[in-house]
């Protein structure tokens, strides 16, 4: 079939671990250390080192697989896939390979509410990281070996999606799942979640393209490259399979040499490590975002606030708190999503919960939220019903409100109901400049009694 466009990602996934995927050195994957200081045998590949396999990063993976409703490899195997570059001195890294890897054929929806389209996943391989290259301004580059060994796990998808818009949801949807999971920070920047691109257009060979560092730069990426492919195809030329580098500083894709692109990797299993036996392993999926979104909608909970909500994991921390509370989802949703995530730091859902259950009026407990920045519940409280305006307070206004307005008051009594707001507008900026708020709902009550009461 001649798609338009199609693509496929190969996204490489650092795992948060404590230690590292062979050896007891620690993941330091966010580079807190001086270089070179997590290392030994194992992760620099000497001979005669052993490699052992970081359970809490096997789990990691076999959660990311069930997410991802991926058919688990009960026999998975470790290879060693041949190769030497500064990065990787050993001459090899630890993978897995074809049918070796510990999960295949998965799916990602690219909609919360797993309407319309999915992603199909081909594999998940678990591996090692290689060293981190730095270069430096006077051209030359330095090898920090507290990154060799970090847990990798390598997600494949099948070439499904055929625009960079799809591109993009695809991966953002899989990176707040993985947040979700609570396996890695995802973290592109820090290099946690990195992504690699392939894209074929009209059924011609598929180019790959490496070094984009972030979801927009792959969208860049891609409206670029499927433009570059199609003016060749126009011109009467056909496109090579290769690989190409995204310079995002002028926005346009080079191909790279083709002695880098081209490897025979010689992968062979690794001798050093026994078969895992995943059956031993228990993993439990907790909490997912589209589980999240549907459980929102259930409770009432407006789609777009819902959509905000879940996306934005902190936000969502503190939602999952109220949801055995005995308060209005939909009302904490408007919360959360118009006063609390603007907010330069979000209060505790504790915090939260105990302003709402409070008694504070609803036009009051907006204020005081945003003072849970600087104050904590308990006082915000207290000051707060201090200054409300009882039922004496509001008679007081509405007295007053009635003798500065007397024209107003006979048009009512003569039936001009519709001056209702205009009393209830006055009677609030009465309170309000002697230092009180108040409870509309008071307000409106008390003004109708002493209105009609005449
Ligand atoms: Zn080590
Ligand atoms: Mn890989």
């Amino acid at each position: 079939m001649n798609y338009e466009v199609r693509i496929g990602l190969e996204i490489h996934l650092q795992l948060k671990t404590s230690t590292k995927m062979f050896c007891s050195c620690k993941n330091d994957y966010n580079f807190e250390d001086e270089p070179n200081t997590n290392i030994c045998p194992v992760c620099l590949g000497y001979p005669g080192s052993l490699p052992v396999p970081n359970r809490k990063a096997v789990e990691h993976t076999l959660k990311l697989a069930k997410a991802l409703s991926c058919r688990i490899n009960y026999k998975p195997v470790f290879y060693r896939k041949n190769y030497f570059y500064p990065d990787l001195p050993k001459g090899y890294q630890i993978t897995q390979y074809g049918e070796g890897s510990i999960a295949h054929e998965g799916k990602l929806f690219l909609r919360l509410d797993k309407q319309g389209k999915y992603v199909r996943i081909a594999r998940l391989s678990l591996e090692e990281d290689t060293a981190r290259s730095i270069q430096t301004s006077d051209g030359n580059v330095l090898l920090d070996f507290n990154r060799s060994g970090i847990p990798l796990v390598e997600i494949v998808t099948y070439p499904d999606m055929e625009s960079p818009e799809e591109a993009k949801a695809f991966l953002e949807n899989l990176r707040l799942l993985i947040m979700y999971l609570d396996i890695s920070d995802a973290d592109m920047e820090k290099g946690h979640f990195r992504v690699d691109v392939n894209v074929s257009v009209l059924g011609n060979e598929r180019v790959e393209i490496k070094n984009v560092n972030s979801i927009r730069e792959v969208v860049n990426a891609l409206e670029y490259e499927i433009q570059r492919q199609k003016d060749e195809i126009s011109k009467g030329k056909t496109i090579q399979r290769h690989t190409r580098m995204w310079d995002d500083i002028s926005g346009i894709t080079r191909p790279m040499r083709r002695k880098e692109a081209e490897k025979d990797y010689r992968y062979f299993p690794e001798p050093d490590i026994p078969m895992l036996n995943v059956m031993d392993y228990k993993v439990h999926v907790e909490d997912d975002p589209y589980t999240a979104f549907s459980l929102l909608l259930e409770r009432n909970v407006d789609p777009n606030y819902a959509e905000t909500i879940v996306r934005n994991i902190e936000l969502w921390k503190r939602m999952k708190f109220f949801l055995d509370k005995d308060v209005e989802l939909k009302e904490v949703a408007k919360l959360l999503v118009n006063v609390i995530s603007s907010m330069d730091s979000y209060p505790e859902a504790e915090q939260i919960f105990k302003l709402i259950v409070s008694g504070l009026p609803r036009n009051v407990l907006k204020e005081a939220v945003k003072q849970l920045e600087y104050k904590d519940a308990d006082s915000i409280v207290e000051e707060l019903l201090g200054s409300l305006a009882d039922e004496n307070d509001v008679e007081e206004a509405v007295k007053r409100v009635i003798e500065n307005n007397r024209k107003q008051y006979e048009e009512y009594i003569q039936g001009k109901k519709n001056l209702f707001g205009f009393f209830m507008g006055q009677v609030r900026k009465e309170l309000r400049n002697s230092g009180k708020e108040a409870d509309p709902k008071l307000v409106k009550e008390v003004l109708s009694r002493m209105l009609e009461g005449h």
